[in-house]
């Protein structure tokens, strides 16, 4: 059996979880090759005009699978307690149904986490029939797929980024599986038109120490992985900013960095990824090896519409250098260029030359001595 798995939206966070569960229950995953021209001509064919870029990227997705038994669009209604993911996310795979080609099956399950494991593990029950599967042969799936979701959470900021993380699961399984078989089948590190270097300054530089600084300016990436990892999308953003600064990603963040810098609201988040953007947006505001802050965001996310805001005025309130970029369909490279540069020279003559306060705004720091 195939299961065509598009590389767009839960493939840059889940991706692990759902290859070691296949790969448990012997069944091929063939994964959409990286974004292109054609995908997101496709994908803004097909979506909704008013939906946001990675949900037509998605549609882009669905239809590059070719040659497939099924098409996996799991509905991730929760992916820990008392969260829900964003409500186009629980929109799968309604939503996109229209992208399916014709005659094209769907394999389809709803997950909530929120709910307790069990409860993931009964959800999961409902695919035995379609997969001709076993419920023991699904629960030991299930167990696989944490396992390598674990895995790969684990790597992070062990200066892997997503691709480069899979690539270090994906040898750890070959030396463990009797079978020598690879988990990512179809050769997708084959297909990678681009690979982004994870550790970007601290394999290069070594960790640095809490309160030391780099020569090199310090930019924090925050925004949803989808289009951090989008390097279509984003128009290569991370390689751009990698090769000017040193980079902070918030994917790269431990959980219990994200938890300790929730403050400062009424009330929970209510979404996850929202909930990670807004914790490492904290963090970096507060951290002060960190000269300024991009927030990659796109039109039409609801979730990111209420989160930038409040991750702006937390650097503003702090004096932290702040530019938000907004993607869609139309970005081009050129404008983004020139708004980084700007923004990074900005940053440097804030930092070189004005004694590190703020240039612009309502006021500078009473102690500054520029004018
Ligand atoms: S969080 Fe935003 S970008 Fe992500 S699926 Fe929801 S609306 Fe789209």
């Amino acid at each position: 059996m195939r299961i065509g798995f598009p590389r767009a939206l839960y493939y840059f966070d889940y991706f692990p979880f759902w290859s070691g569960f296949f790969h448990s229950l012997d069944i091929e995953l063939v994964i959409s090759p990286p974004t292109h021209r054609k995908i997101m001509d496709q994908g803004l064919k097909k979506a909704s005009d008013e939906t946001c870029l990675p949900l037509k990227l998605l549609a882009g997705h669905i239809q590059a699978l070719e040659d497939v038994d099924y098409i996996f669009l799991p509905r991730m209604v929760s992916v820990e307690a008392d969260t829900y993911t964003c409500p186009k996310f629980l929109g799968i795979p309604e939503s996109v149904l229209s992208a399916v080609p014709e005659g094209q099956s769907v394999l389809t399950v709803t997950l909530n986490w929120r709910n307790s494991k069990r409860q993931v593990l009964k959800d999961l029950e409902v695919l035995t029939e379609q997969l001709g599967k076993s419920k023991a042969e699904i629960r030991q799936a299930f167990n696989k797929g944490i396992e390598w979701q674990k895995k790969y959470q684990n790597s992070m900021g062990a200066e892997w980024d997503f691709e480069d993380s899979l690539n270090k699961i994906e040898s750890a399984s070959w030396d463990s599986t009797e079978s020598g078989m690879s988990f990512a089948p179809l050769g997708w590190k084959e297909r990678m038109i681009s690979k982004i270097p994870l550790s970007f300054d601290k394999a290069e530089k070594g960790h640095l120490a809490v309160g030391e600084k780099s020569d090199r300016l310090r930019i924090a990436l925050v925004g949803h992985s989808y289009l951090t990892h989008e390097s279509y999308a984003n128009l290569n953003l991370l390689r751009k900013l990698h090769e000017k600064v040193d980079v902070e990603l918030v994917q790269n963040l431990r959980q219990a960095d994200i938890e300790g810098h929730l403050t400062g609201l009424r009330k929970k988040i209510f979404w996850s990824h929202s909930k990670q953007i807004y914790g490492a947006g904290n963090k970096y505001v507060e951290d002060q090896r960190v000269d300024g802050i991009i927030y990659l965001t796109c039109f039409g996310c609801g979730t990111d519409s209420i989160i930038q805001e409040l991750v702006s005025r937390k650097a503003r309130e702090k004096h932290k250098p702040y530019m938000l970029i907004t993607l869609d369909e139309h970005s081009g490279e050129a404008g983004l260029v020139t708004r980084l540069e700007a923004f990074l020279d900005m940053v440097e003559r804030r930092r070189v030359h004005e004694g590190y306060v703020s240039a612009y705004g309502e006021r500078l720091d009473s102690d500054s001595n520029a004018l």
